[in-house]
């Protein structure tokens, strides 16, 4: 029998009719012939009121027991949604991260995915066709034997690397949408879906800010090329569409110079002002930074007129921002910069389209659209297939849109 792995997010399980009609989708899926392997989120909002618990009741929590409490909300879903199963007259039974098992780094809290021995789930589907529900965002590190969690968002991965370890002929992400837009459809109402989407920029999208899919799905699905569609859990179960697929380029005909805008609140802006401009500086600030864990993402030096001091300016995830501050104010004496100025109501806004490897100028059409708009760019970073700016915060939308139009993605 060929296999499929399906994952539901938590709008798809928020409430035991929501997991009876996930049940009506996998019941589909297996009558057709399928042995399927199902992975499920914590029903919406869950996770928040778990991690919300945690930091109530310890403000620098062990991030040991944060795991524990927070891979609980997906044990409630996978046993509900197997008891639905049931009902249906399916065989089913519910896997969590332990008992697979799953095994995982000790990163708690972001931990990643080492293996997944797909034995018993296998040995599951040979003997009786059983249907596999597995909690989606945990794992296990083995060595110490404590539950971990995946990160934020963390099902989607769980869901691509069980279908890479089973060999599922695809992975099926069902959610609250009917497949990967243009840009957050949420914001934008004229975002068209997108029928198919290469690794490539899906990668991109999700790391600049889409949160459809976790980063780290993508890199598995393009890694282990597992084909795999972004589809919505509120169709009706007996009339399905397949939503969007993420797949390799050439199998895309029609490319778009830009594909996508994504954006991301998640960064906050350090500038340091008349720092030396003498060799070792650059390292006397990011080497501290990096060692205490912090990702910088964008970084501008100007360069000096009178040689001898400069501004640099770079971003940091919004979480590391006050320890960031903290760190390079420490390092005052060192570093010898004026003064420390930072801001926290910016947002990167960000196009992506592998045509831009081969068309010039796309950027500079941006730069000049929202000058237009009367968007001031604070920051500029720019790659091979995407280009990102720093603006306010409060032209998050106008931005958005503005890019969205200029590049042709409007829905007509
Ligand atoms: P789930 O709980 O099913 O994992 P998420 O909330 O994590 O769902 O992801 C789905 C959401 O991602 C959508 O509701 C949508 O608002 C958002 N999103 C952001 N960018 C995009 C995009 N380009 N295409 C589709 N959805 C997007
Ligand atoms: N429940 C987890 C979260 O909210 C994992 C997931 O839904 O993918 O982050
Ligand atoms: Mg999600």
């Amino acid at each position: 029998m060929p296999r499929l792995v399906m994952k539901f997010g938590g709008t798809s399980v928020a409430t035991v009719e929501r997991i009876r009609n996930v049940a009506r989708h996998v019941k589909r899926e297996v009558e057709a012939g399928y042995d399927v392997a199902v992975v499920v989120s914590a029903m919406a909002g869950k996770t928040n009121e778990l991690v919300g618990w945690v930091k109530d009741a310890s403000a620098l929590y062990d991030s040991k027991e944060y795991d524990v409490v927070v891979a609980s909300g997906e044990q409630v879903t996978s046993g509900l949604l197997a008891l639905a199963l049931q009902e249906m007259g399916l065989k089913a039974r519910s896997w969590q991260g332990w008992q697979i098992p799953i095994m995982t780094s000790e990163a708690h809290g972001s931990a990643r995915i080492a293996a997944i021995d797909g034995t018993g789930i296998v040995k599951g589907f040979t003997d009786d066709r059983q249907v596999a529900v597995v909690s989606g965002f945990q794992g296990v590190h083995q060595p110490s034997g404590r539950i971990t969690t995946l990160g934020r968002g963390g099902s989607d991965t769980s869901a691509v690397a069980l279908a890479a370890a089973i060999q599922a002929e695809r992975c099926d992400i069902y959610t609250d949408v009917d497949g990967v837009y243009t840009t957050d459809p949420r914001i934008v109402p004229k975002a068209r879906r997108l029928d198919k989407v290469s690794y490539e920029e899906m990668l991109e999208m999700a790391s600049l800010g889409a949160k459809v899919l976790q980063v780290r799905s993508v890199e598995l699905a393009m890694m282990h090329r597992v084909p795999t569609y972004v589809r919505s859990s509120f169709d009706d179960p007996a009339d399905p569409k397949l939503g969007t697929l993420i797949c390799d380029e050439e199998d895309i005909m029609e490319q778009q110079i830009v594909t996508g805008i994504a954006y991301s609140r998640d960064e906050a802006q350090i500038t340091l002002r008349d720092i030396a401009d003498k060799p070792g500086i650059a390292a006397s600030i990011f080497v501290p930074l990096a060692e205490a864990n912090i990702n910088v993402d964008m970084i501008i030096q100007v360069v000096s007129d009178n040689a001898a001091t400069t501004d640099l300016t770079f971003t940091v995830p919004t979480a590391d921002y006050e320890r960031a501050c903290a760190i390079l104010n420490a390092r005052r004496d060192e570093i010898r910069f004026q003064d420390l100025q930072g801001a926290t109501d910016v947002v990167k806004v960000s196009a992506i389209g592998v045509g831009m490897r081969s068309h010039a100028g796309v950027a500079a059409r941006a730069f000049k659209a929202l000058a237009d708009k009367g968007i001031n760019i604070r920051a500029i970073t720019t790659s091979e297939i995407k280009f990102s700016v720093l603006i306010e915060s409060a032209y998050t939308e106008l931005a958005v849109r503005t890019l969205h139009s200029l590049y042709g993605l409007d829905q007509a």
